[in-house]
């Protein structure tokens, strides 16, 4: 692969303002049963070490549903542990996304095959990137907030230039919106 298409290895099934905006009914059409995904500014603000409401509901529509939900983060351990006993999820910290060990620990643990599962992160680089190496559906939404580990911040950088190469592939931005009632200060 040379030009442009080397970037296709970042590109997401699905680009979305935020989980809320996922069509959980859609996927399970798919045949999807397994969400895996990313913590941090995915599922609430970097280092933010409880469940939110809007969450709480949002992981209850997606189980009654008959999901099986995973966290997979680079995060300390520590912090991924903490944050697993308050939601009561399966977590796996320390991941090292794109690495793969992370998600194969998932599926095994959930005992499912890759074309059963979704990613859904908001870097492209590690969960977008991870997700598509081992042909998970995945599905980028926008970061939840600015504050960010610094490594990421740089991160960030290389990654404007990898959306944009995305987008004269047709990858279209969502239009940020007010998050679904996190209510989370700055
Ligand atoms: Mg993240």
């Amino acid at each position: 692969m040379s030009g442009l298409g080397r970037f296709l290895q970042f590109m997401p099934n699905e680009y979305v303002n935020s989980i809320y905006d996922i069509d959980l009914e859609r996927l399970w059409r798919m045949g999807k049963r397994l969400i895996l995904t990313d913590l941090d500014n995915t599922l609430v603000p970097w280092n933010h070490p409880w469940v939110p409401k809007s969450l709480e509901d949002w992981l209850k529509r997606a189980r009654d549903r008959g999901f099986e939900v995973c966290i997979i983060s680079n995060n300390r351990s520590q912090r991924v542990h903490d944050f697993s006993r308050v939601s009561g999820l399966f977590a796996i910290g320390a991941a090292r996304k794109p690495r793969s060990r992370g998600f194969r620990q998932a599926l095994e643990r959930f005992q499912m095959d890759a074309d059963a599962a979704v990613m859904i992160g908001d870097q492209l680089f590690t969960d977008i990137h991870g997700a598509n190496r081992l042909g998970l559906y995945s599905i980028l939404v926008l970061p939840m907030h600015t504050k960010e580990w610094w490594g990421t911040k740089i991160l960030r950088i290389f990654e404007a230039v990898a959306l944009a190469m995305l987008r004269v592939r047709g990858l279209k931005r969502p239009h940020r919106q007010q998050q679904g009632g996190g209510g989370f200060g700055r």
